[in-house]
């Protein structure tokens, strides 16, 4: 352990369990040193997110629906109770209904197309504005991305659109926070096997693709994405704002598959 975030108190929203990308970096940050406190979303998840908060030392925890503005209010209401400020947030939310994660986009239901924007894009700035006056001192915002929002993805369908549509966020939330000393950025891991991943039509095929074709001849790791989080939330990240940074074994550099695949 070293101490790049001692004196550092941050809020990880979406551990669903320990195979969380969120978790991936809450691990990472504690190791150095940060304070936290998680949110989970409803009883089920928040059984399984107690005893891997009380492993990194936490017992604030808070249920959170990000569509839900009372359970947003209490959250941030009891963290603002508890420490007064908060230094980083790691948002690490996203959803679309399965049926519509295959087959064709053009088929997405308008319900779906709201449910997935609002969830997956939209609650990065209802927890940005919460985030906001707890910041006095400067902070850190990060979401997770994926490379689908401007690449064709198989089955990504309309999560690709709220990526995109996240993405844009983190930049208009980077000027708007930044002459307040906050940075927004987003961390875009190549594909990784997670209840959410999982969600996807052709997971598997899409995870083997990447892992046999990207430069390094491998996805990204849990400790990987929490290696990048500890540098864009720690005071090393100063000068970097309303960036996509991708950790994805170098896959979206490829213009082709390696002709070894082909
Ligand atoms: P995960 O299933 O472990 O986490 C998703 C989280 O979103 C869960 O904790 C879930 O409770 C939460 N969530 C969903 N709807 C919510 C709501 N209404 N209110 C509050 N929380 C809600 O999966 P993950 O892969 O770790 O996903 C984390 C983030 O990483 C997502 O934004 C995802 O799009 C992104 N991402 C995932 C991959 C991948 O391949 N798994 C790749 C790139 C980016």
């Amino acid at each position: 352990m070293s101490d790049l975030l001692k004196g550092k108190r941050g809020l990880v929203m979406g551990v669903a369990n320990d195979r969380s990308i969120a978790w991936g970096i809450a691990r990472a940050v504690a190791a150095e040193g940060a304070e936290l406190a998680f949110s989970y979303q409803g009883e089920a998840f928040g059984k399984r997110v107690e005893p891997l908060a009380a492993s990194v030392g936490s017992d604030l925890l808070v249920d959170v629906d990000v569509t839900d503005d009372a359970s947003l209010d209490a959250a941030f209401g009891r963290i603002a109770e508890r420490w007064g400020k908060l230094d980083f947030l790691v948002h690490a939310v996203a959803f679309s209904n399965k049926d519509e994660l295959t087959g064709r986009f053009m088929n997405t239901s308008r319900a779906n197309f709201k449910r997935s924007l609002e969830i997956s894009c939209y609650s990065l700035i209802e927890v940005a504005r919460r985030a906001h006056p707890m910041m006095a001192e400067g902070g850190s915002i990060i979401t997770l991305t994926y490379g689908g929002s401007n690449r064709v993805t198989p089955f990504y369908n309309v999560m690709g659109v709220a990526k995109a549509a996240l993405e844009s966020s983190v930049r208009y939330l980077a000027n708007d926070l930044g002459p307040d000393g906050i940075r927004v950025n987003a961390i875009s891991p190549g594909p990784m096997k997670t209840l959410a991943g999982a969600a996807i039509g052709g997971a598997r095929k899409t995870f083997r693709h990447t892992e046999t074709n990207a430069p390094l001849r491998a996805n990204a790791t849990l400790e990987a994405i929490g290696g990048t989080a500890v540098w864009l939330l720690s005071d090393w990240g100063a000068c970097t704002t309303g960036e996509i940074v991708t950790v994805d074994g170098g896959y979206h550099v490829l213009g082709m598959p390696q002709s070894e695949n082909l």
